[in-house]
């Protein structure tokens, strides 16, 4: 059988696959099983934040697999605690860590948090969570019905848990606030939703209403968050202190891991919450080498300087072919090129994928780009001309 059917046969179908078969990466490159070299500008949906086989991350894998894969959290595992410390440190953040293995999983623990704390600080029970339209928190039953897709919550999985509502922009999450409102959740650039920053003034106002009303302020960082937006955290840009934060995607590097961060360290106590693999020694060592590759270039200004180049390149895009874009949007890298419409932005996805240059979609219409925070120069020019010859034909 050919992978393709091997694929089709045993896999749930629940994608609609590409099926060029990539055996090795080194960088930002990819190679397919007959040597066909691609520009990675997706790096696996944010993930591969440090690039394919980097040094580092290889090592300090090799070494950890070597000694202990797996215990279990009843142990205390030492690079667990001191991914926390780190994360914490390099955040700015006064608060705790709980590790997961997704970023829907770092979710529901915010939400339990947050529940917890609805239920035994107030007189009256709060419990509801307010999110926003376009967003995207995951894929469980709750945080499907957190994300504010219509379209995502499907009766084929209902009945969903009840608390969650979801409304259209910022100003909008004032009106629907009441007594029985235990937290907002949103994301600070929509990734999912066409890569979509908010406003750091409506964001700080938000934070501020919600401090006074003691109602807890969640921010779904499993994309923004580790570098992607050029601080260690979106929120560190938009100067606020959310009273949680969810991580994941960049976190480990290609790793599964997720992370939920509270300052409210008390609400949770043993017995509260767990998970058998969250925080393991070979995804907690993975997060170590991540940050250590990423703070150091964030400390050089090396991350900056990509950043810049990048931003560079992709305006130059937008400009030249605002017959295919309206906008340029996003931030860090973090980035998308909005297309006149449906269409045009998948017939620039296939053009890409055959001129051998990985891009992703966003929302209804945004070619969006993720490219590793360590991507080269090189790798940037030679992205952006396949992206140039890909695009100019169409
Ligand atoms: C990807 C993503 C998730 C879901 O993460 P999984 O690891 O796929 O569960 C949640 N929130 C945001 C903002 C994301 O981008």
């Amino acid at each position: 059988m050919t992978l393709e059917q091997l694929d089709k046969q045993y896999g749930l179908q629940t994608y609609n696959r590409d099926y060029t078969n990539f055996v090795k990466g080194e960088g930002s490159t990819l190679f397919t099983e007959n040597g066909d070299e691609y520009i990675d500008f997706a790096s696996g949906i944010a993930v591969n934040s440090v690039g394919h086989n980097n040094p580092i991350l290889v090592k300090a894998l090799q070494e950890q697999v070597a000694k202990i894969i797996h215990i279990s959290n009843l142990q205390v595992i030492e690079p667990q605690a001191k991914l926390a410390e780190q994360i914490c440190t390099l955040a700015d953040y006064d608060g705790a860590i709980f590790f997961a293995n997704s970023g829907a999983e770092a979710n529901e623990g915010a939400i339990k948090i947050a529940r917890k704390y609805g239920e035994t600080k107030f007189d009256k029970k709060r419990y509801k969570v307010i999110t926003l339209e376009h967003s995207f928190h995951g894929r469980t039953i709750t945080t499907v019905k957190a994300t504010g897709q219509e379209h995502f919550h499907t009766p084929n999985f209902s009945p969903y848990p009840a608390g969650f509502s979801y409304v259209n922009g910022l100003e909008a999450i004032y009106k629907e606030i009441d007594d029985e409102t235990v937290a907002v959740l949103i994301e600070l650039v929509q990734g999912e939703g066409g890569v979509q920053p908010f406003q750091k003034e409506a964001i700080q106002k938000l934070e501020k209403h919600l401090k006074e009303q003691d109602i807890l302020l969640i921010v779904d960082e499993v994309q923004t968050g580790i570098y992607r937006t050029g601080k260690m955290l979106a929120s560190n840009m938009y100067e606020i202190s959310p009273d949680i934060i969810t991580l994941a995607k960049g976190l480990g590097g290609g790793v599964p891991i997720g992370a939920v961060m509270t300052k409210h360290k008390d609400v949770l106590s043993a017995g509260d919450h767990g998970s058998t693999f969250g925080g393991n020694y070979l995804s907690t060592r993975a997060g170590l080498a991540v940050l250590e590759v990423l703070s150091d270039m964030d400390k050089s200004g090396k991350l900056t300087e990509t950043l810049a180049y990048f931003t560079v390149k992709l305006k130059e895009m937008a400009t030249k072919y605002s017959n295919l874009f309206t906008e340029e949007v996003g931030l860090g890298l973090m980035r998308g090129l909005r297309a006149k419409d449906n269409e045009t932005m998948k017939s620039v996805l296939a053009s890409c994928m055959k001129n051998r240059l990985i891009v992703l979609p966003a929302g209804r219409n945004t070619v969006r780009f993720l490219p590793a925070l360590t991507i080269t120069a090189d790798e940037i020019d030679e992205g952006f001309k396949r992206f140039e010859k890909a695009i100019s034909s169409l």
